[in-house]
């Protein structure tokens, strides 16, 4: 487990900062938007820290959810952080999304949700005092409970009085998710080959022709005839539909232009949320 929280806990790296492109993000959004922005964090934040508390409260929960943390493997508990990750920076993209949000698939049920927050605490007092954590695992429950009350009660107290106590911690929390894609080696410039989610490929329009000579399906090469029925993509391309849906259980990229569709992939999806982030604002040079 300690491999995981080593990951999570690692240094900024090299690349362009990415609390630049996150405040970038954040200013883009209107008044009404930020304000919508922040109560949604706010309520999150309420929403984690109570199901944190009675986790750690809880004389059966806490040690069958220490239990299930050690039984399963690394790319597990990967997979845990990067969900919970990928719901906070959904709370943001989802104001400059225009396609499909994320799948309801990579949400986290209650059962998942007490081990993410579990070893995202692991995480935060690993990295805030890491001999704290020297004992056995017997004795983190008492640990736990001690670091939770000193360090959270205060700032649970400033959460929904000001946007600063929101947003200082959220910036954080996006920032961590970036870094995580690096950590768990997702991170490189080349966007990764996943498929798009079926739930977003079942909502894709059907698109009748009307006069459009010249212009094919760039994936069969076919000249679109009018009065057929085509696929059209958010980004307003169309292929024929018996091409683009063995393209898409592939790839969940448009074939002409990149855009991306939604992936059940959780890392592919935080690429895609990250790439929104920065074409949203003019920062199309800068590749994640
Ligand atoms: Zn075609
Ligand atoms: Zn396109």
């Amino acid at each position: 487990m300690i491999n995981i929280i080593d990951a999570f806990s690692m240094d900024e790296k090299k690349e362009k900062d990415p609390s630049e492109i996150i405040m970038a993000a954040i200013y883009s959004l209107n008044t009404h938007q930020f304000s919508d922005l922040m109560n949604s964090v706010s309520s999150e934040f309420r929403r984690h820290d109570h199901h944190l508390c009675s986790l750690l409260r809880s004389s059966t929960r806490f040690p069958l959810t220490l239990l299930h943390l050690q039984t399963i493997s690394l790319h597990h508990k990967a997979l845990l952080i990067a969900r919970y990750l990928l719901s906070t920076l959904t709370h943001l993209t989802h104001f400059l999304e225009t396609s499909p949000s994320s799948s309801s698939s990579l949400k986290l049920n209650l059962r998942d949700l007490d081990a993410a927050l579990l070893l995202m605490l692991l995480c935060e007092v690993h990295q805030q005092a890491p001999q704290a954590l020297q004992g056995s695992p017997a004795e983190w429950h008492i640990v736990l409970n001690d670091y939770v009350v000193r360090s959270r009660l205060l700032t649970l107290a400033g959460l929904g009085v000001s946007s600063s106590a929101v947003l200082t911690p959220y910036v954080d929390l996006t920032i961590k998710c970036r870094r995580f894609l690096d950590a768990v080696g997702c991170g490189d410039e080349m966007v990764r080959e996943v498929a798009a989610s079926v739930a977003a490929v079942v909502v894709l329009p059907s698109v009748e022709i009307g006069g459009c000579g010249g212009v094919e399906c760039v994936i069969c090469r076919e000249e679109i005839r009018e009065g057929r029925e085509m696929c059209g993509l958010p980004c307003e391309h169309l292929f024929h539909w018996m091409c683009v849906v063995p393209w898409l259980k592939k790839r969940n990229t448009c074939p002409c232009c990149r855009f991306q569709l939604p992936t059940d992939d959780v890392f592919g999806e935080i690429q895609r949320l990250w790439g929104i982030l920065i074409t949203k604002n003019g920062m199309n040079s800068v590749k994640i």
